[in-house]
């Protein structure tokens, strides 16, 4: 047997959506577009949403917005996908770290104040795995500093906690539509708010700051000039991304109760494993599950890893820490010691597949293999 760490769950509509568009005249930013957009955003509780080509650039995007730049710091947390971090990086900004909750993965709001100083502009929470981050706290944080607040919600497109959702707390928003991702056209992302101003920007800073896209001018059935207002990005969502999109965002609560199902099921498996120590999702939260992940004892994670890659188990590492990559050391001093909860968390961490399309028997291999390789 062979698990795979992930796979898609492209359907027969989601196939003949693309055909439809194909057919069509409009392969790049049009209707599609316009309709996924409308859809997201009602799903989350949004006023706006802005189809993009990834979450990488929603996130640069949404800096750009608030006018963040050259001098200006970003606080984020040091455990994540390098993308977070790398997106402050890339408007010329300075990302500042932050250490974790140990038993969540996600960024210990009670941290931020001390890393805010006089250059500080925004809070770029991620919310690791799907389980949202302490929205309330780290929103009264940037009330009192006047922070902006960026959600990297690339895993928590169905997540909820104590009462609010993704994307109600923060400003901006920022989803991935990545190949692994819970939803996905291979490569795209969006941003979700509830500034309508903010949000016509956004459409514009996606295609190079342009004052309107092509199926626009095509509309107006009327010969008008490119005009632009302000360098943007070259970012636009097609129809082709958004039409494999559409229908997976209508199945999103009904294949997330299936990841829910399968966690609950490595949860309750895995209990009895000594050296295995699980995450924790707390009292009031409806995590996306987008990874499942266990922690492995200090110095054996790495040695279990490839254990349970050879057993055929698709088991991966999500994430190191930021700060330790190469370029954050060399650029900024940032060292080992710097946040040692992230440090030990990106040590010890496992990944186990996890996504609807992983039948029982997968299930049950899994879970056979991980306590092969730990030893019950
Ligand atoms: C996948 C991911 C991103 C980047 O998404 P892209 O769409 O690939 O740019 C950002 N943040 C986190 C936490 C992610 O997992």
């Amino acid at each position: 047997m062979k698990v795979e760490f992930y796979k898609h769950n492209v359907d027969a509509v989601d196939i003949e959506n693309v055909n439809r568009v194909l057919k069509g005249i409009f392969l790049t930013t049009g209707e599609w577009v316009d309709r996924f957009e409308k859809n997201l955003a009602e799903y989350v509780g949004a006023k706006c949403g802005v189809g993009v080509t990834s979450c990488t650039e929603a996130l640069r995007m949404a800096l750009m917005a608030y006018g963040i730049g050259k001098g200006d710091e970003v606080i984020t947390t040091a455990l994540s996908f390098i993308a977070t971090a790398n997106a402050t990086e890339e408007v010329g900004a300075k990302p500042v770290f932050v250490d974790i909750e140990e038993n969540t993965g996600n960024i210990d709001a009670e941290l931020i104040e001390k890393a805010i100083t006089k250059k500080t502009k925004a809070i770029m929470p991620v919310h690791l795995y799907g389980q949202l981050c302490d929205m309330k706290k780290i929103r009264a944080i940037a009330q009192k500093y006047k922070l902006v607040v960026v959600e990297d919600a690339a895993h928590a497109l169905e997540s909820k906690r104590d009462g609010y959702r993704t994307g109600e707390l923060g400003d901006m928003t920022c989803y991935s539509f990545y190949a692994t991702k819970n939803i996905t056209c291979g490569e795209g992302g969006a941003l979700t708010l509830n500034d309508p101003k903010k949000a016509e920007w956004l459409k514009r800073a996606r295609l190079h700051g342009m004052g309107k896209g092509a199926a626009d001018r095509y509309k107006l059935k009327k010969f008008q000039h490119q005009t632009m207002e302000f360098l943007g990005l070259k970012a636009n969502m097609s129809n082709i991304q958004a039409a494999l999109l559409i229908h997976q965002l209508d199945k999103v609560e009904e294949r997330l109760k299936k990841r829910e199902q399968i966690c609950q099921r490595y949860e309750k498996a895995l209990r009895d494993v000594k050296e295995i120590e699980q995450l924790e999702i707390l009292p009031g939260v409806k995590s996306a599950r987008h990874l499942f992940v266990i922690k492995a004892p200090l110095q054996k994670r790495d040695e279990i890893v490839l254990a349970l890659q050879q057993k055929n188990v698709g088991a991966v590492v999500n994430y190191l820490p930021i700060h330790l990559m190469k370029y954050y050391r060399e650029k900024y001093g940032y060292k080992k010691g710097d946040f040692p909860k992230a440090e030990d968390f990106g040590a010890r961490v496992i990944s186990l597949p996890c996504y609807p399309k992983l039948t029982r028997k997968e299930q049950d291999y899994v879970v056979e293999m991980v306590e092969e390789v730990f030893g019950k």
